[in-house]
């Protein structure tokens, strides 16, 4: 590579030393210890567990944990709200408390974009401008869709709710995935039982404060906290009548296996290993734009990251210079200054899975190149990284790493593009670039997963329903068809 011409561009990043911008957090409120929310209330728990900040190491609250008992008193909590105010609520009343959560999430946003910050790792830069939106916004779609369903299910006259939605989910977008579940399973007329991931479960409880104030029916949505036993307790629960799981492949394959045989209605979004695919006439620079956010917005933990760059031969060393070149430019450190992009690992069992990847990585025989900047002393964090002349049967190539390191492999043709892109177990997100319409279609069409973004990457919308193929998991969330799981219909 060393007769590749230096990009012309200025690295500013180079120039000025930046001066922080906290973004302050004295006036954020939440409780010493939150056990769970069951029937309207704050419940107290017998045993619990501490969540920290992973920017600081510093404990912030202790939440309970979810046996038996627990996970059954919220369990029969949601049947009675749905066979009492909710179940009998007209839909047009449903909406307006899904529409008055959406305008009290916006009304609270800074709040709970500092709380998601502290309790996930993640930049404030993205909790503000990017999580904390999608979740009004979700809030806002369904309350669009509750009093309209006779459309969205068309022939069915009289389309039902399911009943008690079982949901639990992951700590890369705690509230986010809160919204993507639960607005549209009340939207639905469905109740809900809610386990937040156990290193984030902060905002969901935040959440559940909002909702008291909001004055939702007591019962209708309520949250168990706990580890993968609570999980487990809940998706095993014989009057659950639909699960929903986001999280690992792993652990969805264990869910399926407890609903299997039952009439629980199921859906799961599982891991990912999407690809940016780079046409030669591409315009280089966005494309290096979205090479960026595709793997290292929310530190890579990210189920629809563009973990894997696949780029055409001919502008490799073009695309992995200008790549080196930008990355050195991304701000690593704490994740309440506003000036950061890539902010704190979300645990240090997630930093270990990282760490120990990227040594395979190397072991594999795979070039490494990390940017050379200081890392705060405290706090679990990681240089962006990526790995050059990696191969599709490396297992950097294959297994999902959730953190950010990029392996970049090379292509010649769009089927040999195709064919490596679809050569892993999963099948969540592609990003293709191309200046040329017809081959971006053309090879969008070819890709076996969920999502394909053109000339773009990581763009959400409430409209726009997301999941899986193969191992990413069955059912999609969002738009229209994020209601067909929620209701009986056939
Ligand atoms: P995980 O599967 O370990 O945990 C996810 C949730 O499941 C947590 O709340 C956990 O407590 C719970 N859980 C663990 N064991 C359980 C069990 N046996 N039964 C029921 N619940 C159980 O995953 P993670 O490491 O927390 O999250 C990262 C994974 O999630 C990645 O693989 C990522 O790709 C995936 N993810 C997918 C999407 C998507 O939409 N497809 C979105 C975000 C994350
Ligand atoms: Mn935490």
């Amino acid at each position: 590579m060393n007769d590749i011409p230096k990009p012309r561009e200025q690295l500013f990043g180079d120039l000025w030393e930046y001066s922080t911008a906290p973004q302050g957090s004295e006036f954020v409120q939440y409780r010493d210890e939150y056990g769970h929310f069951i029937d309207g209330e704050f419940v107290d728990s017998e045993e619990w567990f501490d969540s920290t900040n992973p920017a600081t190491e510093e404990t912030l609250a202790r939440f309970g944990v979810a046996g038996e008992e627990t996970v059954d008193e919220a369990v029969s909590a949601a049947r009675r709200a749905f066979e009492g105010p909710w179940g009998s609520m007209a839909a047009s009343e449903r909406a307006k408390y899904i529409f008055r959560i959406g305008r009290m999430i916006k009304e609270k946003a800074r709040e709970f974009a500092v709380l998601e910050t502290m309790d996930g790792g993640k930049p404030i830069r993205e909790s503000r401008d990017v999580d904390i939106p999608l979740v009004a916004a979700h809030f806002f779609h369904y309350a669009g869709w509750a009093d309209k369903l006779e459309y969205a299910f068309p022939g069915v006259d009289d389309p039902e709710p399911v009943g008690v939605c079982g949901q639990v989910i992951p700590w890369n977008f705690p509230l986010l995935m809160l919204a993507w579940k639960v607005a549209p399973a009340l939207a639905c007329g469905n109740t809900v039982v809610l386990k937040p991931a156990e290193t984030t479960p902060l905002t969901a409880m935040k959440f559940a404060e909002l909702l008291q104030e909001a004055g939702l029916p007591d019962g209708v949505v309520n949250f168990v906290n706990g580890a993968g036993d609570t999980g487990s307790t809940l998706v095993g629960h014989p009057d659950v009548d639909k699960v929903a799981f986001t999280g690992s492949t792993e652990v969805g394959k264990i869910i399926q296996k407890t609903v299997a045989g039952t009439d629980t209605k199921l859906t799961l979004e599982l891991g990912g290993k999407g690809s940016n695919i780079v046409f030669e006439d591409a315009a280089i620079d966005q494309a290096i734009e979205g090479i960026v956010d595709g793997i290292f917005f929310n530190q890579g933990h990210v189920c629809c990251a563009g973990s894997r760059l696949l780029v055409e031969e001919s502008i490799h060393d073009e695309v992995v210079s200008k790549l080196r070149h930008r990355m050195s430019t991304l701000r690593v450190g704490d994740p309440l200054d506003k000036n950061t992009d890539v902010g704190a690992i979300n645990s240090e069992q997630q930093l270990d899975k990282i760490t120990r990847l990227v040594g395979v990585g190397q072991d594999e025989g795979c070039d490494i190149h990390q940017i050379d900047c200081d890392l705060p002393e405290t706090g679990y964090y990681f240089r962006p990284t990526i790995f050059t002349g990696v191969t599709p049967s490396h297992r950097i190539a294959q297994e999902e790493i959730f953190g950010p390191v990029l392996s970049v492999m090379t292509f010649r043709t769009p089927s040999e593009a195709v064919e490596k892109a679809n050569n892993t177990p999963y099948g969540l997100a592609c990003g293709i670039w191309s200046d040329k319409g017809s081959k971006l279609f053309d090879v969008a069409g070819r890709l076996d997963c969920g999502v394909v973004w053109g000339n773009t990457y990581n763009q959400f919308d409430p409209a726009s329903p997301f999941g899986g193929y193969k191992e990413s998991g069955f059912g999609r969330e969002g738009g229209r068809q994020g209601l067909l799981d929620y209701m009986k219909h056939s």
